[in-house]
């Protein structure tokens, strides 16, 4: 393939390279095994990648979303699956824009040193799913402690991580005036949790992804654990968003690279009825419109991480670039899985594990439809729906 102009490229280099020590046997296996990749997350978090969005005054490298971005897109270009730790890279964030000093002193070194792990995040409950504000997990202040309960589902990397934000409801939502008001967030300690009023329970799912429910019942957290004023929780959630969906973008431009790369070599070299596949249009075609698609996209990625670099609003561009780019990688693996023919399914390709891995951007972080929905109501303004 043509080499093409691209951002960042020593960074990209550099992850290529610390990439290329695990190669696609690597994911290959541990997805088997449904195992969490702790020799690749051990060298990310070593080589202080992870560590790209904290500011150096807390030990991190200062770097900007844009930065970050390549970071993500390049481990799934190589094969890899960032989704095992990218939170890591942006759940610091409400603690960095919304904790107190003295929070940030104790957390934000230790992470950027990658001695603490915060990679998960608790908001979505079984029963009210994307309804955000009409979570039923509740925290409620006794003396110098809040006491936790309810149930959260879909909580990503617990079992691999020391800390985990909570968005739980501290003032009942008859009491509030908006439903968005009466949230608050903590970081809660998961050692120090588990087991004494947390359970974890994981969901065996389509993907290696380590998720769970888990299951509060009467846990205690310190009052300290609370980030910013109580109440506020559901508004600080919403700031991280627009880096989360982002960078989930950036994972999928990188998916879609490798469809579109993988596609593009195996038409090249496959030979049927006496010709390379690819020399037919009916399968070149389809390859060439999934390249352009991830590259708009990876466009869109920029125009969010630009603005988010500037300190400017993104919301719309960072809603846009995850769907575009989350509709072009599912759209590549199709591509690919239908250019390898029946090898397409081996798992020794890597095709199918790919295809399934990319294929949930469609509904997590944020699904399609919700994405219009705030496209709709918050850039067209339309009429809210719900
Ligand atoms: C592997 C995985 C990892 C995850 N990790 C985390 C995590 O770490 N932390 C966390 O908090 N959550 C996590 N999630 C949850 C994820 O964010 C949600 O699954 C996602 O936001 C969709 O919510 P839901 O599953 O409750 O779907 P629902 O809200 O039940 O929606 C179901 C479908 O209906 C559609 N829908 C709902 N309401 C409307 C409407 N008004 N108009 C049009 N369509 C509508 C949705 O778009 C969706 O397609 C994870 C999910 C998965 C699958």
């Amino acid at each position: 393939m043509q080499q093409r102009p691209e951002r960042h490229p020593e960074i990209r280099e550099a992850v290529r390279a610390l990439c290329a020590d695990f190669p696609d046997a690597y994911f290959r296996e541990l997805d088997e095994k449904r195992a969490y990749p702790e020799a690749f997350v051990d060298a990310l978090t070593r080589a202080g990648w992870l560590a790209a969005l904290i500011p150096q005054e807390y030990g991190g490298s200062g770097l900007g979303l844009s930065e970050a971005s390549v970071i993500m897109e390049e481990i799934n270009r190589c094969g890899g699956n960032a989704g095992a730790c990218h939170g890591q890279m942006y759940n610091m964030g409400t603690l960095l824009r919304h904790g107190s000093e003295a929070q940030k002193q104790r957390y934000l070194p230790g992470i950027a040193a990658g001695e603490l792990r915060l990679q998960s995040m608790a908001v979505t409950e079984p029963t009210t799913g994307t309804d955000t504000t009409q979570l039923k997990t509740t925290a409620v202040r006794k003396g110098d402690r809040y006491v936790v309960n309810g149930q959260k589902v879909w909580i990503s990397r617990v079992q691999h991580s020391d800390l985990m934000i909570l968005l739980a409801r501290t003032t009942p939502a008859a009491e509030v005036k908006r439903k968005s008001e009466g949230m608050s967030i903590f970081i809660v300690d998961l050692e120090q949790s588990i087991g004494k009023g947390l359970a974890v329970q994981p969901i065996r799912n389509m993907v290696n992804h380590e998720t769970n429910e888990l299951f509060f019942d009467n846990l205690e957290i310190p009052a300290e654990s609370l980030i910013g004023e109580e109440g506020k929780g559901f508004r600080y959630i919403l700031d991280g968003l627009n880096a989360e969906r982002t960078l989930i973008a950036a994972e999928c431009i990188g998916d879609g690279c490798w469809f579109v790369e993988r596609a593009a070599k195996y038409a090249g070299e496959r030979i049927v009825f006496g010709r390379p596949i690819g020399r037919n249009q009916g399968v070149a075609f389809p390859i060439a419109e999934a390249f352009i698609e991830v590259e708009a996209a990876s466009l869109m990625r920029y125009a969010a991480t630009d603005l988010f670099d500037r300190g400017e609003p993104c919301g719309a561009e960072a809603n846009m670039a995850k769907h575009l780019a989350a509709k072009a990688s599912w759209e590549a693996a199709n591509v690919c899985l239908q250019t390898h023919g029946g090898f397409g399914f081996a798992a020794e390709y890597d095709v199918e594990r790919k295809f399934r891995e990319t294929r949930l951007y469609l509904v997590a972080p944020i699904s399609t439809n919700l994405v219009f929905s705030y496209v709709a109501e918050h850039v067209l303004g339309l009429p809210r729906s719900f």
